[in-house]
């Protein structure tokens, strides 16, 4: 068989430990003899990052906006451990948050369906996507403990020195405030990112917040994502044959329960935070859990939601060999590659994408898989493959579907 040709490059972020490992394995035997792959590598690795001052990380964020396609490999956030186990000049920031602050974006999180890997809720037949807002909210609270009887206030002192003000509580006694903030730009860049990816992916769009208890701050995104629609997609989603849906989040908690998934869901930055926990676990893994960060500017970087696997990694530096699962790091790539060849009219790339993410799921289906996927499968007598082997039980499954 003739090689896939690639005639632009996507951005190939390396990154850490277990992953990085995975990395090569899945480049080797799943990708470079099927493809003349074509990237652009950057090297997110914590030792390259420390000799470049982290400049490597801005570089390949740049590098997407050229390309607009990029496949990250899981990369460590530095704590006060790692700064001392890798010798490190400062605790760099998280990679995935200089990206994004980067690209702007926000990240979907959908999980891998396989037979044999049942859902906790029973009536979930497809994958449910939670679109998390990345910006604001408690996440870049300001707190303040109080420490007996006061008035508290808002205060907005526009640029000509104006004041408004709200009282929060008046204290008669100790206790707590917090300010939280969000900017109309990013959430519109978040409604917009939502209504093109459904676009995309051709599926239900659902949002929502508390805007009944919350009249203006959680009221404003309602009003965002309802400005945006009317305005803007409206008319698409008719045409494509999908649904905005908005509705206060305890009924969409309520529905997401009673439903049988193939939807976006997109939630408020903490609400994402939470429940994208909940739906990964209640479908079966983390390491079952894609990740995709799309930009209103129609950028996109692919990657696995979970981390780079530090209590294998350590057993692999050990010499053992490890069931560590590589199939979100490979979907990581056939998104990448299916996105490429969409943007480039290449249906040899988007077909090898399709191909090589059906014989990751078959492979299991058959009964091959890793350790944390056979804890949990209801097939009988799961074969408990090491990464490598089942990465090459993959192959020998696409090699048969090409
Ligand atoms: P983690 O890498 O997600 O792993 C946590 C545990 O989940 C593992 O110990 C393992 O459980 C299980 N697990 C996760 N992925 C798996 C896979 N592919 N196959 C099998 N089991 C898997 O989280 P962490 O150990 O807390 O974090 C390690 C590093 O990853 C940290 O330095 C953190 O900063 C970084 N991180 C990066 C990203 C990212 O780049 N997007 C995201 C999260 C965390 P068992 O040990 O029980 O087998
Ligand atoms: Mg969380």
């Amino acid at each position: 068989m003739e090689k896939i040709k690639m005639p632009t490059p996507l951005v190939e972020m390396d990154g850490d430990e277990m992953t990085r490992v995975l990395w090569k394995m899945i480049k080797d035997e799943l990708l470079t003899p099927f493809i003349e792959l074509n990237t652009e590598y950057y090297d997110l690795g914590l030792e390259h990052r420390n000799e470049t001052d982290d400049q490597v990380t801005i570089d390949s964020a740049e590098a997407t906006k050229k390309y607009k396609v990029a496949v990250k490999c899981a990369t460590i956030t530095p704590n006060a451990a790692r700064v001392e186990e890798y010798n490190l000049k400062k605790m760099y920031k998280s990679p995935n948050g200089t990206i994004r602050a980067a690209l702007d974006g926000t990240v979907f999180r959908a999980p891998i369906v396989v037979k044999g890997i049942e859902p906790c809720v029973r009536n979930w037949k497809k994958p449910i996507t939670i679109a998390r807002h990345a910006y604001g909210d408690v996440y870049k609270s300001v707190e303040m403990k109080i420490p007996g009887a006061g008035k508290a206030e808002l205060v907005y002192t526009d640029e000509n020195g104006n004041e408004t003000r709200e009282t929060i509580h008046n204290f008669t006694s100790a206790g707590v405030i917090q300010g939280q903030h969000n900017v109309t730009p990013s959430i519109e860049s978040f409604a917009r990112s939502c209504f093109e990816y459904a676009l995309s992916i051709n599926q239900d769009l659902w949002f929502a917040t508390k805007d009944t208890i919350s009249k203006k701050y959680d009221h404003t995104f309602k009003d965002v994502f309802a400005e945006i629609f009317e305005a803007e997609y409206k008319e698409k989603f008719e045409k494509a044959g999908i649904e905005y849906f908005y509705t206060l989040i305890d009924d969409a908690v309520a529905r997401v329960m009673k439903a049988e998934g193939g939807f976006i869901w997109a939630c408020k930055n903490y609400d994402g935070d939470v429940m994208s926990d909940m739906i990964s676990s209640a479908f079966g893994s983390l390491a079952m859990m894609t990740s995709v960060l799309v930009s209103p500017h129609g950028y996109y970087e692919y990657e696995a939601a979970h981390g780079t696997v530090q209590r294998h990694y350590y057993k692999y530096l050990n010499g053992e060999r490890t069931s560590t699962n590589p199939v979100a790091t490979i979907f990581a790539w056939t998104g990448a590659l299916r996105k490429r060849g969409e943007l480039d009219g290449s249906k040899e790339l988007m077909e090898f994408a399709d191909k090589l993410e059906k014989a990751s799921i078959k492979t299991i289906e058959d009964g091959k898989m890793t350790g944390d996927l056979a804890r949990i499968t209801s097939l009988k007598k799961p074969v408990v493959l090491e990464s490598e082997e089942f990465i090459k039980a993959i192959r020998t499954t696409l090699e048969k579907m090409l």
